[in-house]
């Protein structure tokens, strides 16, 4: 067993920029509109009318015109959203107008229900209006060739109302990149079954399946294999001719039974095999000739999640299309002091909060890289820069943001 890795350690922003100029959108395609969520738009999109297109109502009353001053204006008709008016509004007359009613012509102003006495066909006004009063005019909301969507968004609720509104019913999005994850290891038994001594439920293939699909991904195939060379060898290739993106948990340290570095060798390029970073230090990352890629994500159950959270979700989103692939990041106050790792950047999971009026921190508890338990609950990561020295409580350290807070 060799003692000293082959691979040179590289930090965790050479990491980042090798596999994000590799990381390249994969294509497009359209999809019906009630089926855009949360895809990422393949091109700017521009509104095809003025919004609204004639002057609208944004009240319940009375459309009349603003200089008019005579004492009762005759009720000409009503006019309600949708429908439009027959008659011309001039001096001394009003039409009833409803919310979202298009304006009668000669009208420039509305004036509320609530300030209108009617009877018998004539309205009083108890409120002179200005011109342009409870109107919106056309144009307000978008107009016609205005750019209302850039590509790259992610389509969320307020983007596909937009779409609606435009007309765009096939939107052009990117493909979502397809994933293959493989669990590797000896000691693994499925989820459903009790483990014998001395091994573990695989929980990384799911925890991985579920960090993919909420990066926008999507799984094409995945599979446990066994520490054996040649079933190893199958199911990488397997995976590699399923999918864009091949994720494999374990193996990737220097145990005698590590044997996916040697493995990827033969069926790609490996641009790295260590980085300088905790928890997930061998982390490895190669592309085939087809320009797929392979994350080698360690075996630890929170390895391989903020592994994933820090090289790989960016990779996705990047590959899925999206223009913005970084979490947000804050500055945060400590709640309690943290030793900072002698040499590596570390990702501590963390609580934010707002509290006292500024985001505070405190971390998870005991920070293991067995103990899913320090994940579960974290909105946040902490990036501690290394150098073996404790922060006391109030130090302000960066936190990249994962949830909602
Ligand atoms: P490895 O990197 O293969 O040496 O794995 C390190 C440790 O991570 C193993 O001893 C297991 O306890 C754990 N581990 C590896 N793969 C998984 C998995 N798929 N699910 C849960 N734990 C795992
Ligand atoms: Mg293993």
């Amino acid at each position: 067993m060799p003692r000293v890795s082959a691979y040179p350690m590289v930090s965790v922003a050479e990491a980042a920029q090798m596999i994000l100029e590799r990381a390249q959108p994969l294509g497009t395609e359209r999809v019906a509109l009630k089926d855009a969520r949360g895809r990422f738009l393949a091109q700017d999109i521009t509104a095809d009318e003025d919004l609204p297109g004639l002057p609208r109502s944004s009240v319940d009353g009375y459309a009349v015109i603003a200089g008019d001053d005579a004492q009762a204006l005759e009720v000409l008709e009503e006019v309600t959203a949708g429908r439009l008016a027959h008659a011309q509004v001039r001096r001394g007359t009003a039409v009833r107008i409803m919310t979202g009613g298009t304006l009668p012509p000669g009208a420039d102003a509305v004036v509320m229900v609530e300030e209108v006495e009617e009877t018998n066909g004539h309205a009083v006004l108890q409120h002179r209006p200005r011109a342009g009063e409870n109107v919106h005019p056309p144009g307000m909301d978008l107009t016609r060739g205005q750019g209302v969507l850039e590509a790259g968004s992610r389509i969320g609720a307020a983007e596909l109302g937009l779409l609606a509104t435009v007309g765009c019913t096939q939107v052009p999005v990117w493909r979502k990149p397809r994933v293959a994850v493989l669990a590797t290891g000896d000691e693994l038994v499925e989820p459903d079954q009790v483990p014998p001594p001395g091994s573990v439920r695989d929980s990384n293939r799911y925890a991985l399946m579920a960090a993919t699909q909420e990066a926008g991904a999507e799984i094409a195939w995945h599979a446990h294999a066994l520490d054996d060379e040649g079933e190893l060898e199958r199911a990488m290739r397997t995976g590699l001719d399923s999918a864009d993106v091949l994720l494999t948990s374990g193996g990737v340290s220097m145990g005698t039974r590590d044997l996916i570095k040697p493995l990827l060798e033969t069926m790609a390029t490996i641009h790295f095999g260590r980085v300088s970073f905790k928890p997930g230090k061998p982390l490895t990352f190669a592309t085939t000739r087809e320009g797929k890629l392979a994350f080698g994500l360690p075996g630890f159950p929170v390895s391989s999640l903020v592994t994933f959270e820090v090289f790989v979700r960016p990779a996705l989103l990047k590959l899925g299309g999206a223009a913005n692939v970084q979490r947000p990041r804050v500055e945060v106050e400590l709640e309690h002091e943290i030793r900072t790792d002698a040499v590596r950047p570390e990702y501590q999971r963390a609580m934010v909060r707002w509290h006292n009026g500024k985001f505070t921190a405190r971390t998870t508890g005991l920070q293991s890289s067995s103990r899913l338990m320090s994940i579960v609950g974290a909105n946040a990561l902490l990036e501690l820069d290394p150098g073996g020295e404790t922060l006391p409580e109030g130090t302000m350290v960066r936190a990249l943001l994962l949830a909602n807070l």
